[in-house]
Parts: structure tokens; C-alpha cells; sequence
């Protein structure tokens, strides 16, 4: 039987695909860059270091409110096209 809690590595989530370079600082405007914290886990800081708002969310978190996001619009489509 196993054990030891064998690290898993970490590869890149479909998250972290879809919106590397895509997330944007609201307060300037600035690419947001994913960092990873193994503490406290997925962060992202704005690459403006005049700047450098951080937002801690998680991927999953983020997934969420993306997909919120994505059937909200979807949603709203769908009621102007009708
Ligand atoms: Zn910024």
C-alpha cells in the first residue's frame, strides 16, 4: 500500500490555458500574470509594478465564474436573437 503522499505535478489546468494573457487589471489595465503559491495556492498579479494588484483565486473558483460568465452572455444572446 502506498504511504507516502507522492506530490502530484502540476500541469497546466485547462484554466490556466484559456485565460493566460487573456486576464486583464481592472484598475490599469495590465496583463494579469498567474502565479503559483503553494500556500495559499493560484494568485494573479498585474504586471504593472506601478501597479501590481493581486487577486488570490483559485482555478476552480475562477472556472466558475467564468462559466457564470460565459452562460450569462450566451444566455443574453440567445434572448436578443430572438
Ligand atoms: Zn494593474
Amino acid at each position: 500500500m502506498l504511504n507516502a503522499v507522492v506530490p502530484v505535478p502540476r500541469r497546466a489546468t485547462g484554466v490556466e490555458d484559456a485565460l493566460k494573457g487573456k486576464v486583464i487589471c481592472g484598475e490599469c489595465g495590465s496583463r494579469y500574470e498567474r502565479i503559483l503559491d503553494n500556500r495559499v495556492g493560484e494568485k494573479w498579479r498585474c504586471k504593472n509594478p506601478e501597479c501590481s494588484t493581486t487577486v488570490k483565486i483559485t482555478d476552480a473558483l475562477l472556472t466558475e465564474q467564468v462559466t457564470d460568465l460565459m452562460n450569462y452572455a450566451y444566455r443574453k444572446r440567445q434572448q436578443s436573437s430572438t
